[in-house]
């Protein structure tokens, strides 16, 4: 198991662009799971830990992609019908089992291997047969309806590679070479709790000046997502001795903790009082809007995220910070979410220097996609995300802009899915 470096967190700038974190992320973090063998069956949405390198082709022997007649395409006439005497017959798993020769024709089926010696299949809907013979008609092309040993993929080639989360084509594939296993790293471990002496269980009375934990559920959802094994660890108090014992106790047998709240600059942000009694807290204040600075640090080795309390911004940040450092500890390779441009259905008054994330719907107008703003922005408005589609992204250089402005669209599936 890999052990990060103490100070793989650290961080001197002031602000951090969201390029320039995932970057650090890339460059200083290492996947801390072991490998494990599973069987395919259960390997769907696990991370395969080794590339998958093809030990046979597929499909393993050339084969016909129709019903019908297979021929050598120079015994076909150029202008006018041929005819040739049917002298065999091969279906799927049933080869002919001998070389065909001029002037014959073998009655095949999809699958079925291609004799040798035939490098073309004559569809049934363009045959006639006549008695023990066949009826061709002109002008097929040579090698139509043959498929090629190797064609999906050919012996030697990286057919999946490591670091890819197994979907079920995935699984199909690896299947079709051969492989009744596969090599995956096991889950991340990650220990999860809420903050703040606030914060209450759904489900529990509310006290006066109480709120609900949203979070909570919401991050285990989340990290579920992403394939982890979460430990919840409840709701703790804003008590910096408590919460250590928490953390340290925590640290033991998990690969990740993640907290939400209590790591801003106010004095009852205890997490931080918290951790650096434990061990070393860094913070990286990520040039975003909305956003609060989210807090990275080891408690006894283990890595810790600390995100902000208000629940917009603690699914921000976990989907701009947290989703990368989390796949990259669990051995899962970072593939850039993609976004796309749409017509923006609003103006914006914007700052230059750092990047925005508005929540908006996507809807077609007149042809065009068009991204609505949800009408209220703060941090803590989380029916922002549930009745949006996704965040418009407006990077650094972006100023102020009118309706119509094309913009950068990134959708939720992209960011709260795997
Ligand atoms: P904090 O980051 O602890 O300063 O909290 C910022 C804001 O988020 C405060 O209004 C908190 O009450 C709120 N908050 C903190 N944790 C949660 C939570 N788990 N669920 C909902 N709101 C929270
Ligand atoms: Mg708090």
């Amino acid at each position: 198991m890999a052990q990060l470096s103490d100070d793989c967190f650290a961080f001197g700038g002031e602000l951090l662009g969201v390029d320039a974190a995932i970057a650090l992320i890339e460059a200083r973090i290492s996947p801390v799971v072991d490998q494990e063998i599973v069987p395919l069956a259960a390997a769907a949405g696990r991370i395969l830990a080794r590339d998958l390198v093809a030990r046979i082709d597929v499909p393993p022997h050339a084969n016909s992609a129709v019903d019908g007649f297979a021929i050598v395409h120079a015994d076909v006439h150029s202008e006018g019908d041929t005819v040739l005497p049917v002298t065999g017959r091969a279906a799927a798993g049933h080869p002919l089992g001998r070389i065909v020769g001029r002037g014959e024709a073998i009655r095949i089926f999809t699958g079925a291997p291609m004799p040798q010696g035939a490098d073309t299949v004559m569809m049934q809907e363009d045959c006639v047969v006549e008695g023990d013979r066949v009826r061709l008609k002109p002008g097929i092309r040579q090698g139509a309806n043959r498929r090629h040993a190797g064609e999906d993929v050919a012996r030697g080639a990286l057919a999946l590679a490591a670091g890819r989360r197994l979907k079920p084509a995935d699984l199909g594939l690896a299947a079709a070479l051969g492989n009744d296993t596969v090599p995956v790293f096991r889950p991340l471990r990650v220990a999860l709790l809420s903050t703040g002496d606030e914060v209450c269980e759904p489900g529990a009375p509310l006290a006066p000046g109480a709120i609900y934990d949203a979070n909570r559920v919401m991050l285990a959802a989340l990290l579920r997502g992403l394939g982890c094994a979460v430990s919840d660890l409840g709701i703790r108090p804003d008590r910096a001795a408590a919460l250590a014992d928490t953390l340290a106790a925590a640290s033991a047998g998990h690969d990740l903790i993640v907290t939400s709240g209590g790591v801003s600059t106010g004095d009852e942000d205890h997490v931080r009082t918290a951790i650096e009694k434990l061990g070393r807290l860094d913070f990286w204040r990520l040039a975003i809007k909305p956003g609060r600075p989210v807090a990275l640090g080891q408690v006894r080795g283990v890595p810790l995220v600390g995100l902000p309390g208000n629940p917009v911004a603690a699914a921000l940040t976990f989907a701009i910070l947290a989703r990368p450092l989390i796949l990259r500890l669990s051995g899962a390779s970072i593939a850039p979410p993609l976004s796309f441009p749409v017509a923006a259905g609003f103006s914006y008054r914007k700052k230059q220097g750092r990047r925005e994330y508005l929540r908006a719907t996507l809807a077609r107008e007149n042809g065009t996609v068009v991204a609505r703003k949800y009408p209220k922005d703060g941090a803590g408005i989380l029916s922002s995300i549930v009745q949006s589609d996704g965040f418009v992204i407006l990077d650094e250089s972006v100023s102020d802009f009118v309706s119509g402005t094309i913009v950068d669209f990134l959708p939720f599936s992209e960011v709260f899915g795997s």
